[in-house]
């Protein structure tokens, strides 16, 4: 990839529109535009464009650029649209570079038109994400804001949006820049420790090490805790429905997705006859994991059933368990529970116990003050009571006022980056509880801020050194 290659690409979908947008960037953008631009004014573009302005125009082929300059040019020949056009100059542009921006008519033809044009001019089609490459490389974002306009445009409802434009606008990034510098820090002290080690000087009290390493690591801990939260907003949290056969499954998927007239999508799982069905709860998006073909009794039907549903589970983060009022009582309830728990790993997963078919109950008083001391929610699918109270379940520890004052890892590749840098913090604090040399547990935490600077993009070992120099005056 060459970065010094004027790149052109349609910043708009593939789909015929009102308008539509193409956007080119790099040394010679104005001068390519101006090769098929003519503004208004008849002006040549090159030398009369001006910075952060949007000027009115004809996009034209290259017979019709060479008849206008001769003053002969036919009718409408070879013009290709009226369009707008803004001209952007570095490094004041998304990507720091020279950018030319083209709003065009939505046709697709009128846009291919354009692309070869541009092309045939000296441009080339962009990469996927290039744009916001140059945008890091120029220094106009770091890698993780890069990452958050990905975000920010797959982003389907509020709470991922906010997410987004939280990570965008850069307080993701100060919570890792913080965590950093205290990392460089205290590997700049150990670094001086190494450095005057014939004096045996410490610059750092080991007390206060092992302390400024707790408290990273608790820190750290909670950024990758946030991880299954911010994921939660960002892909929706995903339900699996599970339970006997008979026990209104079926009936409460379609109640809960009845209820919800704000269905966002509806795919097939990668499970064969799994279905996904997400809704939207107070701008949080819920996917529900539905584990069809269930109710047959017939013995290997129902094998396969089960065998689905613990793939439905596997996937959840939250599992609602179904049991049938009508039928069951405390104790085969729990049996079933438990053999749920034997059957399929749900550390980390939230099990919400659900007794359906409460309009028609056999459960005595005694069962159902039992169950629901375990927290189970009495329902009934079929008369749509009580579908509320799961909606406020599964969404109760994700709602919406949490998003504002707190940051959130949603991207895998920061996750094992802090997992990493975690792992080389904790062998770091073992290393400074065992009385080890300054220079071993400098090392682990030099590997932490590595990982840290993976996140940002910042390089890390210089900075280092430039935290022992800039931070210590160690001239005499
Ligand atoms: P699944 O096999 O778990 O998906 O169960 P279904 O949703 O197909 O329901 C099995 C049967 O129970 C159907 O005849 C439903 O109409 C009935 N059913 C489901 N929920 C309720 C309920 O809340 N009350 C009553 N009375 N019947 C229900």
């Amino acid at each position: 990839m060459n970065l010094t290659d004027t790149i052109v690409a349609a910043a708009t979908g593939e789909v015929q529109s009102a308008l539509g947008m193409i956007r080119m960037s790099g040394r010679q953008a104005t001068d390519i535009i101006s090769k098929v631009f003519i503004p208004l004014d008849n002006k040549d573009f090159k030398t009369s464009a001006k910075a952060n302005r949007l000027y009115y125009g004809r996009i034209v082929t290259a017979e019709r650029m060479v008849a206008e300059k001769n003053g002969t040019p036919a009718d409408s020949d070879g013009i290709i649209d009226e369009c707008m056009v803004s001209v952007f100059k570095a490094p004041h542009s998304f990507t720091g570079e020279d950018t030319v921006e083209i709003s065009h008519h939505g046709s697709l033809y009128i846009r291919r038109k354009i692309l070869q044009l541009l092309i045939d001019n000296g441009a080339r089609t962009a990469q996927r994400g290039e744009f916001s490459m140059r945008a890091f490389l120029n220094g106009k974002m770091n890698l993780s804001q890069t990452e958050a306009v990905a975000d920010l445009i797959n982003s389907e409802n509020s709470s991922s949006h906010d997410l987004a434009l939280k990570q965008l606008r850069g307080s993701y990034n100060e919570e890792l820049k913080l965590l950093r510098q205290k990392f460089l820090k205290t590997a700049s002290l150990l670094e001086l420790e190494i450095d005057f080690s014939a004096e045996q000087e410490v610059f750092i009290d080991r007390k206060e090490l092992e302390e400024n390493l707790r408290s990273c690591i608790q820190r750290i801990e909670s950024l990758l805790k946030s991880f299954k939260q911010g994921n939660a907003f960002k892909n929706g949290i995903p339900v699996a429905i599970v339970g006997k056969p008979n026990s209104g499954k079926s009936t409460l998927m379609n109640a809960l997705l009845n209820d919800n007239r704000s269905i966002v999508s509806s795919t097939e799982g990668t499970t064969r006859d799994t279905i996904e069905e997400a809704i939207n709860v107070n701008g949080i998006k819920v996917r529900f994991i539905d584990t069809a073909g269930l109710r047959n009794s017939d013995n290997e039907i129902e094998r396969e059933g089960i065998k689905r549903s613990l793939e439905a589970v596997k996937k959840a983060q939250t599992v609602l368990y179904l049991a049938d009022a009508s039928r069951d009582d405390c104790e085969s309830i729990e049996y079933q529970l438990a053999f749920l728990k034997q059957d399929v790993d749900l550390t980390g997963k939230r099990l919400i116990l659900i007794v359906n078919k409460d309009d028609i109950s056999n459960i005595n008083s005694q069962d159902r003050k039992r169950l629901e001391q375990k927290d189970a929610i009495f329902i009934s699918a079929a008369k749509k009571k009580g579908t509320d109270k799961i909606l406020k379940a599964v969404t109760e520890d994700y709602n919406g006022e949490d998003i504002a004052g707190k940051v959130f890892v949603t991207n895998i590749r920061h996750y094992e980056c802090l997992k990493k840098s975690l792992d080389a913090l904790m062998i770091a604090e073992q290393n400074a509880q065992a009385g080890m040399s300054a220079d071993i547990i400098a090392y682990d935490i030099r590997t932490a801020t590595d990982f840290f600077g993976q996140i940002t993009g910042e390089i890390t070992n210089e900075e280092v050194l430039g935290s022992i120099f800039s931070n210590f005056c160690i001239g005499k």
